[in-house]
Formats: C-alpha cells, sequence, structure tokens
C-alpha cells in the first residue's frame, strides 16, 4: 500500500505523490531559540522524524529543510507582543546571538538524545536576510505589498485565497477587530514582511534594505529558505496545528504571490498538540517541562518518545508522569526481550515468517502514520513464538528503523555483552559525573551520561546517589 497523508489543504487523506519520481522534498517549521524546547515542541520533531524515516523507508530520498528562527519571532503570531530573542537576551544579560547559539545547542542536544535524524539542511533565519530580502522584492513587484508607518506589510486582500489553508473567511479577515497594536495594517489579517520603524527600539540586529534599515518579520523566512533548499513547488510542509491559521497561511500568501505559482506546497501535516493535565504547554508563558527534566527525574529520552508513538500525531495528547511510567515500563519490556531474541538467534535472517508482520507494520505507517498500529505490531513480533529468534530480530530490526526506540543499541549490546570487569569502570565514571557536577561542570557530567549510555548503562539519580543498571 502506498503512502496516505492527511492533507490540511483538502482536509483528507490523500496517497503520497511527490514532484520528482524517487524523491521527497520536506520542510518542517523548526525552533525559536529564545529558550529551551518544551516537551510539546518535540513532538513536532518526532512527527517530522517519523514521516522522514517513513519516506525513506518508502524508498525516497528526502531532503529534510529545517529552519532556526534566530530573529523576528514575536510572542504573538500575528506581529503583536514582544520579540521573543531580544526579550530573551535581556533577561538573560546576553547578546541575541549568544542566546541563539545556546539554545540551538540544546536544542540539538536533545533532538540527538530522542533519536531524530538530522535533517539534510539545517539553516538559521540570520544566515538567509538577502534571501528574504530579494523574495519580498518579488513579492512587491507582484502588488501584494504597501509601506505603512515604516513597515513593509502584505496586502491580504490582494491575494484572494488568502485563508483557504484554515478555511478562514475573507470578509471576517479584513474587518475584523484591529489588533489594537499595530494601527498601519489595512486589513486586520494583513502582516508584516520587513520591519524598519518598530515599536522595538532595541532591536539588536538590523540590515539594510531597499525600504530601509531593519529586520524581517518571521514569515518571510520559512518562505525564502524552503524555496531557496527545495525549490518554488515541493512535496511537504509541517508544523504544529497552532500554525494553520496565521504563520502557514501568511507563508502560502508570500511564497504564492512571489512566484505565482500554485500550489506551493502538495501536501500540508499538522501535529496536534501535546498537552500538560493543567493546560496548554507553553515556551512564552514558563513552567513548561524539557527533556531534561524528563531526565532529571529518571527517565530515558526514549522512553518520552515510546509515549509519543503510543498516540497519534493528530490526536492530541496529554502528558502525565503516569503516562510517562508505563511507556518507560513498556519500553523496558521491549528492550529485554529484543535482548533475549538477541541471544538466543544466531545472526538475523531475513524469513517470510515475519513478513505478515513486517508488512502489517509498513501499511499502519503508510496509513497516515499510525505508529499506535505499528508499536502493536512490533510487540505482535516478539510474541509470535512461531518465529525463528533471527528472523524476528530481523522484523524488529527494521520497524525500529522508523519507530527509533533504541531497540537496535539493546541488540548490539546483547550480542557483544560486557565483560565483567566494566562494573568497576562503570562506577569510576559514575564518581567522575559526581565531581564534575560538584563543580558546576555540567557538559562534563552529560558527556559521561552519554558514554555510559551508548554502552547500554541507564544512571538513576536519587537522593542518596546514583545508581545504575544496564538497559536490558
Ligand atoms: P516554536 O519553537 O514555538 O516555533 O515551536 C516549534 C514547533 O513546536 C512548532 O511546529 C509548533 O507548532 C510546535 N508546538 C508548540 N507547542 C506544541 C505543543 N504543546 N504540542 C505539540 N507541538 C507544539
Ligand atoms: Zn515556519
Amino acid at each position: 500500500m502506498a503512502l496516505t497523508l492527511y492533507n490540511t489543504l483538502t482536509r483528507g487523506l490523500q496517497p503520497f505523490r511527490s514532484i520528482k519520481a524517487g524523491e521527497a522534498g520536506f520542510y518542517g517549521c523548526g525552533p525559536t531559540v529564545y529558550n529551551y524546547a518544551h516537551i510539546g515542541n518535540l513532538r513536532a520533531y518526532v512527527h517530522h522524524d517519523i514521516l522522514v524515516r517513513t519516506l525513506r523507508a518508502a524508498g525516497y530520498r528526502v531532503t529534510h529543510v529545517m529552519n532556526i528562527t534566530d530573529v523576528g519571532h514575536l510572542s504573538g503570531d500575528d506581529d503583536s507582543g514582544e520579540d521573543k530573542m531580544v526579550k530573551s537576551a535581556a533577561e538573560r544579560g546576553k547578546s541575541v546571538l549568544e542566546i541563539a547559539q545556546f539554545y540551538t545547542d540544546a536544542f540539538f542536544y536533545d533532538i540527538d538524545r530522542m533519536n531524530i535524524c538530522r535533517p539534510t539542511v539545517v539553516c538559521k533565519a540570520t544566515d538567509h536576510i538577502d534571501d528574504m530580502i530579494a523574495l519580498i522584492k518579488r513579492i512587491e513587484a507582484n502588488g501584494f505589498t504597501y509601506s505603512a508607518g515604516g513597515n513593509v506589510y502584505f496586502d491580504i486582500s490582494r491575494f484572494p485565497s488568502y485563508g483557504d489553508l484554515a478555511c478562514l473567511r475573507m470578509d471576517e479577515l479584513r474587518a475584523g477587530a484591529r489588533t489594537g497594536v499595530d494601527e498601519n495594517k489595512r486589513n486586520a489579517g494583513d502582516f508584516v514582511l520587513w520591519f524598519t520603524k518598530s515599536k522595538f527600539g532595541s532591536q539588536a540586529l538590523v540590515w539594510d534594505s531597499p525600504w530601509g534599515r531593519g529586520y524581517p518579520g518571521w514569515h518571510i523566512e520559512c518562505s525564502a529558505m524552503s524555496i531557496k533548499y527545495l525549490g518554488e513547488q515541493f512535496d511537504i510542509h509541517a508544523g504544529g496545528i497552532d500554525h494553520v491559521p496565521v504563520h502557514h497561511t501568511n507563508e502560502i500568501a508570500q511564497s504564492e504571490g512571489a512566484t505565482g505559482k500554485h500550489p506551493w506546497v502538495n501536501y500540508w501535516v499538522h501535529n496536534e498538540f501535546l498537552i500538560l493535565d493543567r493546560g496548554k504547554m507553553s515556551k512564552s508563558e514558563g513552567g513548561f517541562l524539557t527533556l531534561q527534566s524528563l531526565v532529571d527525574a529518571g527517565y530515558d529520552p526514549l522512553d518520552y518518545r515510546y509515549f509519543l508513538s503510543s498516540g497519534h500525531y493528530r490526536s492530541q495528547m496529554q502528558f502525565s508522569w503516569e503516562a510517562l511510567e508505563g511507556a518507560r515500563n513498556s519500553r523496558r519490556s521491549l528492550l529485554e526481550k529484543a535482548a533475549l531474541l538477541a541471544a538466543a538467534a544466531e545472526g538475523v535472517a531475513e524469513a517470510r515468517a515475519a513478513r505478515g508482520h513486517l508488512d502489517a507494520f509498513y501499511e499502519a505507517m503508510n496509513e497516515d502514520l499510525a505508529t499506535p498500529r505499528a508499536l502493536a505490531e512490533l510487540w505482535g513480533v516478539l510474541r509470535d513464538t512461531s518465529l525463528s529468534p533471527a528472523s524476528a530480530l530481523y522484523a524488529v530490526l527494521e520497524m525500529d528503523k522508523i519507530l527509533a526506540l533504541g531497540l537496535e543499541a539493546a541488540i548490539r549490546n546483547a550480542a557483544a555483552p560486557e565483560k565483567p570487569e566494566d562494573a568497576a569502570e562503570v562506577e569510576a565514571l559514575i564518581a567522575e559525573r559526581a565531581a564534575a557536577k560538584q563543580n558546576r561542570d555540567f557538559a562534563r557530567a552529560d558527556a559521561i551520561r552519554e558514554q555510559l549510555g551508548a554502552r547500554g548503562v541507564i544512571l538513576e539519580d536519587g537522593k542518596t546517589g546514583t545508581t545504575w543498571k544496564r538497559s536490558l
């Protein structure tokens, strides 16, 4: 069965057909690096990863592009509120670029710990200002812009299909209540392409442009960078469901307004939100959970990945510690069963007996990335006593290429067990880590945890010190 995706543009499931045979161009909106990613954000990136891995398993050569927003993102997507980067830098007494670098590094540290493949292209907004200016010039030449109060705006009333993605009504968008923060807008839904004189006198990063010295609006960066790396029309664009009514709607208007090509993107896929039991998780409102907070509570990042895979990406998920505990227990049990298989099997053999499970697994993934069903198929392999260990192992390894729950590493460790004297070495590293923490050398402490994790040793920090166990 061919891959089918739910397309927000058509509000329905559609077979995936790429523009170029055998190739897939994919753009997923990346982080705004003014703070740590919260676990809700990570849900979006696990979803992108599952999509990329499914496309690759289906034989596509995928170009995955991810932006890093380090300029221009205000706390309100509609140009209202404060500049996230500037505010964070001021609060922490650092420069915007220092803040951006710090949180970009922290982001990729989390991405790696979650077994999320690095994108093919990672592009920073501040490295692509010229591309944004060039795109705004094209939009301007096509008559979609106006200048007011020093800023350049996109005039949505000149773009008749504005709002189609989100099923918004043009009459409401034009007449809707003004936000009160920007009296320059002709229509309530208009948005800034380039700021010169803005309410942020303290904007740290500014560039020369045909419209004066200033900086870009947030939405233009995604249009400019995706077009640069994927072309004027490409296959798939993803992001969280919150991006449908403003950010992605504006991206479409800008891109099609510049190139005149329709549709700009063929498939729009959006993940639902992760919510906390007490409500929405928000980076700007503080009080959010990071991956590190789960690790500090003794969980493996992949336990969280398991938790996410147990829900469908288009369903809202509620995070709770009980649910995470359940995911950890399930994943541990998976790892144990996989290790037993590895110990029993002599090698890995593709066998027809496992084919049925694998076919059902790919069918689930191909039906709009139905990870809960795919997980059930993985369990099915481990419970199927009619399979030889070698063929079961083959199926498990193939499934883990998409689910990425750490089974491959567990199997590798089981096949080459550690020597008993390694225990002393582990203890010595734990002592070194404790000393590093005392000296506030957290980078070294984290490096030791990672080094041990790669060898299948899991650390648990408790009140009386650190204990360890093998991951199997
Ligand atoms: P941001 O860094 O705020 O631009 O968000 C990065 C990505 O995370 C975007 O695709 C958002 O739509 C997505 N996102 C934000 N909050 C959540 C959440 N609670 N659950 C799932 N995805 C989210
Ligand atoms: Zn974007």
